[in-house]
């Protein structure tokens, strides 16, 4: 059974990019969710603050949005979920030099097609970043920072570095200097592969 989870303001960011992160947001086995952490769309705000998926006024504007439309907000949720399979999808076929799958890139395109227009370029502060379309679904709104960031790293050289952890099945940028990284992080995933390893050599010998 799909175990929930609540704690979506502890998941670990591990990704290196949104896209990723946003992957991160559950536990895959295969396919399939094993640990949801966004279990209902407040569940979802509290990841999305936590994540600095987008910024705090757009974030509150979901909030709000989401108690005052509880229906429409179960729709953007399971939206928001479908396109985090997709996402997971694509980038874990592509990590493991897979072809990605036609259904993932059309949950991907079916997504894009929603946006009501794409973002704007515009100055904040001393560099330009995506500016989100306004006067959209308040509560769709939090979907395309991932959805465009996912655009960006698919064409982006950086693709290459994109790895499936060993240990855990998240999803992570390789930047490390050989590109050798194995593990989503050194302290989690990689002391417990080490410890098994260790434990199992010791096991052999004894
Ligand atoms: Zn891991």
């Amino acid at each position: 059974m799909k175990e929930h989870n609540t704690y979506a303001g502890n998941v670990r960011l591990v990704g290196g990019r949104l896209c990723l992160d946003f992957a991160n947001s559950a536990v895959f086995e295969g396919r399939a969710v094993a640990k949801e952490y966004w279990c209902d769309y407040a569940a979802f705000v509290v990841w999305l603050r936590h994540a600095g998926a987008l910024d705090a006024a757009a974030i509150e504007g979901a909030a709000s949005a989401a108690l005052a439309q509880p229906a429409e907000a179960g729709a953007a949720l399971a939206r928001a979920v479908v396109l985090r399979a997709a996402l997971y999808g694509l980038f874990s076929d592509i990590a493991a030099g897979r072809r990605p799958a036609e259904a993932d890139l059309a949950a991907l395109n079916a997504a894009l097609a929603r946006m009501p227009t794409p973002p704007r370029l515009a100055s904040m502060g001393d560099r330009l970043a995506w500016a989100w379309p306004a006067g959209a679904s308040a509560l769709e709104l939090p979907l395309w920072p991932a959805l465009w960031s996912a655009a960006e790293l698919l064409m982006a050289p950086e693709l290459a570095r994109v790895r499936e952890c060993e240990s855990c099945s998240w999803l992570f940028l390789d930047t490390s200097r050989n590109h050798t990284r194995r593990w989503c992080s050194m302290e989690d995933c990689g002391n417990v592969a080490k410890a098994r390893r260790h434990y199992a050599r010791r096991h052999a010998r004894s």
